[in-house]
């Protein structure tokens, strides 16, 4: 605005009227006058995702699948849990890390987001929720495809209009991070915005980490545990430890015992994750008395620790699922009905 002549105020109304009042086209700006609307009309214009595919599953939980205007896709959630309702976002179209549990990682990384990409995904899905029944999102996760400290030029300022009062105006205990561990990285987003914090540990030695996470090979878990001590984290957060359990991999209360010994000086909490079985992969859920078995061996040491529910496995909810759930309606040829589970209203276009 300040390129165009324009000032301040005009500009602080055209945000808001983006980011609060959902304007998907410069004609849909209020209060902006016809010169003004003509000059924006010239320098810019307003981007979307478009919906290519939303399932809703019986639990609740709703999967969205965005085309991209290359053609690639990519997907967000919306879990509801009591009185929250979350999104989980993708940072990336694929992923470069090559976790070999998880079906994004096959793709390889196809190519970043942009920030209005990854932006787009609460705006719009905020947006639908409201003309729905008014319900809000939430929480924010950054758990979908990619790794967002792999995209940290574009993650920062799409969170900044997330958290931004007059942007989206989420609150930044609300927001998480997730990594892998880019150690480098994880001070870098912690100097650009106070969000949350989680890391992707999934094993308790370097030898069981090497085989299913990559990344350990250039930053090593015990390099990876020195950053989380040194993390500066604000006195009232933790860092939320993910780590997906595999049954017969790193299930056992040896496990939970070196994991319990590798977070001895760091502020964390636990999050367990029991495996999401799909056909792709032979790697199987534990038994459910071994995930509370791992659980109690860790609470009962004073380390907080949560069983994370596996939600919408009728609508293939793990990571990367997605757009083969698309590829397989495209085939039996429900594509359609997909949309009207889900309620879907398609978006305005600009
Ligand atoms: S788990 Fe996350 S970081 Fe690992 S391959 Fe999948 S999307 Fe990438």
């Amino acid at each position: 605005m300040q390129e165009l002549g324009g000032d301040p105020a005009l500009a602080q109304r055209i945000y808001q009227g983006l980011w609060q009042g959902g304007a998907r086209t410069v004609d849909e700006l209020p209060d902006v006058g016809a010169a003004w609307r003509s000059a924006l009309r010239n320098a810019a214009f307003v981007s979307m995702l478009e919906p290519d595919l939303v399932l809703a599953s019986d639990d609740g939980t709703r999967k969205y699948l965005w085309r991209l205007e290359d053609g690639h896709r990519i997907e967000s959630v919306l879990i509801p849990d009591g009185d929250r309702l979350t999104l989980c976002m993708s940072s990336q179209v694929g992923c470069a890390m090559a976790c070999t549990f998880c079906l994004t990682g096959d793709l390889g990384l196809k190519r970043q987001l942009k920030a209005s990409e990854i932006a787009n995904q609460p705006l719009q899905v905020g947006l639908q929720l409201a003309r729905e029944d008014g319900r809000r999102i939430t929480n924010l996760v950054l758990m979908g495809m990619g790794e967002p400290l792999h995209n940290l030029p574009n993650l920062i300022p799409a969170l900044t209009n997330c958290l931004h009062d007059l942007g989206m105006n989420f609150s930044h205990r609300r927001v998480t991070v997730s990594t892998v561990g880019l150690v480098h990285k994880m001070v870098e987003l912690a100097e650009a915005l106070p969000v949350n914090l989680a890391v992707s540990v999934n094993a308790t030695t370097e030898a069981q980490r090497r085989q299913i996470m990559p990344i350990t090979r250039k930053h090593s878990l015990a390099k990876l545990i020195e950053a989380m001590e040194r993390f500066p984290l604000p006195n009232n957060k933790r860092i939320t430890i993910e780590y997906v359990m595999i049954a017969g991999f790193n299930d056992s209360l040896d496990d939970a015992a070196r994991l319990f010994e590798l977070l001895e000086r760091v502020r964390a909490k636990v999050n367990l994750i029991p495996y999401n079985e799909n056909p792709d992969r032979d790697l199987r859920t534990p038994p459910h008395d071994r995930v509370k078995a791992f659980q109690h061996y860790l609470v009962s040491r004073g380390l907080s620790c949560s069983i994370r529910t596996t939600r919408g496995t009728d609508i293939s909810a793990a990571c990367g699922q997605l757009g083969k759930a698309r590829q397989q309606a495209t085939e039996h040829g429900w594509l359609s009905d997909a949309r009207r589970v889900a309620g879907f209203a398609p978006f305005p276009t600009s």
